[in-house]
């Protein structure tokens, strides 16, 4: 038995070293409540994680009808037994006193507490006169990436084709709609092509823009005991951030923000120059080679060292270890996802891995990664901003297929353009033509940028808007009608993680008060609609999880993310199972294109695809010409300058991000009290050249202005690089006086200083690429900043400032895997 950990003090917990192509070490991580031994638990209930996209897979402990603590399961093919901070201490955030317990209705201003058939009356009425007097296109849907598969598909029944309206997006527009537009892209369809067992065959990890360490702890859990064993892999991070991934890397680049595709465009330049090509895999596989090799054929290291002010040697650096490795995968997320060439940059990693003839076999492949737990499932099921089954909206055999299984004429499906995403979504409600937004899960007063725009947005008499959480959120302040949902652990539901791995989570008990599983809540605004398929019967024949699951699996039938091999039934006895599992692939599939790129036909793929630079869509005669059989496509890139450039009056690079310790808008790590601990106050991190330059000190109010707003914040000095100032995006106001809005005291929610823009082409806001200035506010009296000491935000100097930890109320047990 391995002893206790303080999990807030050390998240990674110990290592379990193994070596390449073995197996992963089990080791089961469980937290009990403080007083609560494993004798009083009276049931474990199976479950997967909620905060963060890796799809952990726990137990959840329960005892008198409560939650009270959780375990890891040790046979499950994501996490071998091993839980990350989050998913130890945050179930705790269900328990909160300030839970929504009722529905509530606006009424002469303030928000009332009322009956659940009052509010879905009024939203029902609400639904009814909008489509007789403005149609379908003044009603849209917002959700997250937080529900469950079973609530998605319904929602986008519901938006699809029973109210028929093209305003259907998931705040995975904010973290997951580049991953999803750069697999379109290169491989016409969605789909993630590696697996996470890829870390124990790979022997060289690259990691573009992913901070896994903090964001995905479980899987850096893995990479640190690869590392830990015999043969370990050497990884490449590109980070402008000293990231725990940096720390551990045989090359860090740290960029500028905004120029990946410089960087990516030299490293692919010297990949090809050195010759380390499998031309045998880009003939069989590919088409673009010529045109890619064009394009790179200038984009020399010294070109792009001077664009991302990083030394030429690291770039060559760089390139010579991933044009040598024997087994190459890459990962990438937000550093790449949230700039202005975002799907430009993700598209080049695809690149590197195809022209390096990595895919499809152990250790080799990417995983472009999601945020949010069921990110995945939003894009499968349609839910944001695409058919359901990966289906293309401009397939005429596509949208016929779909109103098939749903036995609606196809003209009740919109397809006259694509699926319109939430920043289009967002003006159309501030032009006026929305008259209806129904937000489910997702707080965007905080979470989308310019929030002096998005307060105005949602503040208008004219629009109606339905919030459905679990708390008053931010965004639920300025609802007309505000529905309490239960959450996880209390209503049953499938996830499905970044790795296409699928997990079933029970109820383990019952949500508070009067609050209702998301799903009990659509359905019933269904009942209530009357929604008719082309018989007059229902068009909604599901009426629990399970039965909507089957309605799912049959939409998926023949799609690349077929579930038709996997049941609930299923799913208890083996755990998370992989997308797509079928009769001829009953047991899942690891990884995808084994065998050949198999979704990218003219008449199989998702998209015909977009200009890289323009966002422009590629026609369907254009595609058909360009890759007639059905191959990746290698698309090449320029790089284009951010849009938003430094100068004299905002003369530092913006970036915002995450830390480990908190999800989201905070909304349930704020209510957990380990994870606030760690870090309770926004805070905002410079470099010491910086900070000398600005004449502020470790622990200074400061304030960071971009030409939106400004935010305030404890100064930490880290080892971020020059020129650049860093605001974790969590903290909003529900927990100040303010409410949902900034103070006397400034703003706190980083999203104050971001800007409306967009990458082109997967339509992703910038969260990384904004130009501001910092100035001092008053000077600290000696005490450090509030952010965490144990992640990126660690200070530059740590004499002085006390190390981030727990205590005993962090301590968690650890047993197995020891070396
Ligand atoms: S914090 Fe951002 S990146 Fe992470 S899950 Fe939420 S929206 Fe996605």
């Amino acid at each position: 038995m391995r002893p206790k950990v303080d999990r807030i003090a050390r998240p990674w917990g110990d290592r379990a070293p193994y070596g390449r192509g073995e197996a992963w070490p089990v080791r089961v991580d469980s937290y009990l409540e403080p007083g609560t031994t494993a004798d009083a638990v009276e049931r474990w209930v199976p479950t997967a994680s909620l905060l963060h996209s890796n799809g952990d897979a726990m137990e959840v402990a329960v005892a008198h009808d409560r939650i009270v603590g959780v375990r890891g399961r040790p046979a499950d093919r994501v996490n071998h037994g091993r839980l990350g901070p989050k998913d130890l201490f945050g179930w705790q955030a269900n328990h909160a006193k300030d839970r929504l317990t009722t529905p509530l209705l606006r009424d002469g201003g303030r928000l009332v507490p009322c009956g659940w058939d009052t509010a879905m009356d009024r939203i029902a009425d609400r639904t009814r006169e909008l489509l007789d007097e403005s149609g379908p296109g003044a009603i849209g849907f917002y959700t997250t990436g937080q529900l469950f598969l079973e609530e998605y598909y319904t929602l986008a029944v519901i938006a699809r084709a029973g109210i028929g309206t093209n305003h259907l997006d998931g705040n995975t527009r904010l973290c997951t709609a580049t991953a999803a537009e750069a697999l379109k892209e290169t491989f016409g369809c969605d789909g993630q092509p590696a697996s996470y067992t890829d870390i124990d065959h790979a022997d060289v990890i690259a990691l573009f823009g992913h901070n896994m360490a903090e964001t995905q702890p479980v899987l850096w859990m893995r990479v640190l005991d690869r590392l830990a064993g015999p043969d370990p892999p050497r990884l490449v991070c590109v980070d402008p951030r000293p990231t725990p991934v940096a720390c551990r890397a045989a090359v860090h680049l740290a960029p500028r923000a905004g120029t990946n595709v410089a960087l990516l465009d030299a490293l692919l330049h010297e990949i090809i120059r050195t010759g380390r090509i499998d031309r045998d895999f880009v003939d069989a596989h590919t088409v673009g080679f010529e045109e890619l090799a064009e394009r790179v054929a200038d984009t020399t290291p010294d070109w792009a060292a001077r664009i991302c002010d990083v030394p030429t040697r690291k770039i060559t650096e760089a390139a010579e270890i991933l044009g040598g490795a024997e087994r190459l995968l890459s990962t990438v997320l937000q550093g790449v996802y949230q700039s202005h060439q975002a799907t430009a940059a993700a598209c080049q990693v695809n690149n590197l891995q195809l022209v390096r003839g990595m895919l499809g076999r152990p250790g080799c492949g990417v995983l472009q990664m999601n945020g949010q737990p069921s990110a995945e499932n939003t894009r499968e099921c349609g839910a944001n901003g695409d058919l359901p089954g990966f289906r293309n909206w401009e397939n005429d055999t596509h949208v016929e297929d779909l109103a098939r299984i749903w036995n609606v004429d196809p003209s009740r499906i919109p397809h006259y353009a694509p699926p319109t995403p939430a920043m289009q979504i967002f003006r159309y409600a501030e032009q006026g033509s929305l008259h209806m937004l129904w937000i489910t899960g997702t707080n965007p007063l905080v979470s989308l940028p310019d929030l002096h725009r998005i307060r105005e947005i949602l503040g208008q008499a004219r629009l109606f808007t339905v919030v459905q959480d679990l708390y008053l959120t931010e965004t639920a302040q300025l609802a007309d009608v505000v529905l309490p949902a239960a959450t996880w652990a209390e209503k049953t539901g499938t996830l499905t993680n970044a790795d296409r791995t699928v997990h079933l989570c029970e109820k383990a008990v019952d949500p508070p008060g009067e609050a209702r599983p998301d799903l009990d809540i659509l359905l019933d605004y269904a009942r209530r609609m009357d929604f008719r398929d082309t018989d007059d019967r229902p068009l909604i024949g599901w009426h629990d999880a399970e039965s909507a699951f089957e309605a799912w699996q049959e939409c998926s039938r023949g799609r690349p993310c077929d579930y038709t091999g996997i049941t609930y039934d299923r799913l208890r006895d083996a755990g998370g199972i992989q997308w797509p599992c079928t009769e001829a692939a009953p047991d899942g599939t690891e990884r995808l294109y084994t065998d050949g790129i198999s979704w990218a036909a003219p008449d199989d793929c998702e998209t015909y695809g977009r200009d890289l630079l323009t966002g422009a869509a590629v026609s369907e005669t254009e595609y058909r010409a360009l890759n007639p059989d059905g191959k990746a496509v290698l698309k090449a890139a320029e790089y284009v300058p951010p849009h938003e450039r430094t100068d004299e009056t905002f003369p530092l690079q913006l970036i915002t991000g995450r830390t480990l310790y908190h999800f989201h808008t905070r909304t349930k790590t704020a209510r957990t009290p380990q994870l606030n601990a760690a870090a309770p106050e926004v805070w905002v991190e410079v470099s010491a050249a910086e900070a000398l330059r600005h004449d502020v000190a470790e622990g200074d109010l400061v304030e960071v202005t971009s030409p939106r707003g400004s935010v305030r914040g404890r100064l930490r000095i880290t080892g971020i690089r020059d020129g650049m100032v860093f605001l974790p995006f969590h903290y909003g106001y529900w927990d100040t006086p303010e409410g949902h809005r900034p103070g006397t005291n400034g703003g706190r929610a980083a999203n104050e200083t971001t800007v409306t823009d967009w990458d082109p082409v997967s339509k992703q806001p910038l969260f990384k690429t904004a130009a501001a200035r910092l100035t001092l506010v008053e000077h600290g009296d000696g005490t450090g900043s509030p952010a965490p000491t144990t992640t990126a935000s660690a200070p530059a100097d740590p004499r002085h400032i006390p190390p981030t930890a727990g205590g005993p109320a962090a301590v968690a047990g650890q047993s197995g895997g020891e070396p």
